[in-house]
């Protein structure tokens, strides 16, 4: 979309992400975003070899490891998906919209590349919020239990999807490597003060 902006959006009150533009923004974020893969994948390495019983108990949950293809699904079990690729970027996004889609603070993001994401039960209902990026904003939830599954597509077809990070058979695993729309926040959305924080999208 030419001027990013459509007709739905002009209402400064509704603001919107449309995650698939920090692809764009992927450039000027691109050493934070690498680091924080390098840093993941040397944790991933060093926590192999570690004995998890300890952090286990200390965190009262256990953190496992992201393994390729991983799988998820709705809360009914009628939409099931997987993906054969590592996740492009993980974030949070803080925006109203997510905020109402998700019932909560955020929607975690994993975005992946399109071409590796396939459904492999059940079709997706779409929901549109406009974005400020551009056009609209496609999010995926299952018709019947009514999860919001995916996000971060647009109406024409979109180089990566996001997965909504509680979908996931196993989201102990999601490391959100920014925050994003933090500007909707509320302010019992605890954040990582560790992670960039950006008010709308990164700059
Ligand atoms: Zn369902
Ligand atoms: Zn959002």
């Amino acid at each position: 979309m030419a001027n990013g902006r459509s007709s739905t959006s002009t209402c400064p009150q509704r603001r919107d992400c449309s995650w698939e533009i920090l692809h764009d923004y992927r450039k000027c974020v691109l050493p934070t975003v690498e680091s924080g893969l390098i840093l993941l994948r040397k944790e991933i390495q060093s926590d192999q070899n570690r004995d998890h019983d300890q952090s286990s108990r200390k965190h009262g949950r256990k953190k496992t490891f992201m393994k390729i293809p991983f799988a998820g699904g709705c809360a009914c079990g009628a939409i099931r998906y997987e993906c054969t690729a590592e996740p492009i970027l993980m974030f949070k996004c803080h925006c109203r919209d997510c905020q109402k889609l998700t019932s909560g603070g955020f929607a975690p993001a994993v975005i992946v590349p399109a071409q590796a994401f396939r459904l492999t039960r059940g079709q997706l209902r779409y929901h549109f919020t406009p974005s400020i990026g551009r056009g609209k904003h496609k999010r995926g939830f299952c018709p019947e239990c009514g999860s919001l599954v995916t996000g971060g597509e647009f109406e024409e077809q979109s180089k990566s999807v996001g997965i909504l990070a509680g979908t996931l058979d196993d989201p102990s695993w999601f490391q959100p490597q920014m925050d994003i729309f933090v500007s909707d926040a509320q302010p019992w959305d605890q954040m990582d003060p560790a992670i960039p924080k950006f008010g709308q999208y990164p700059p």
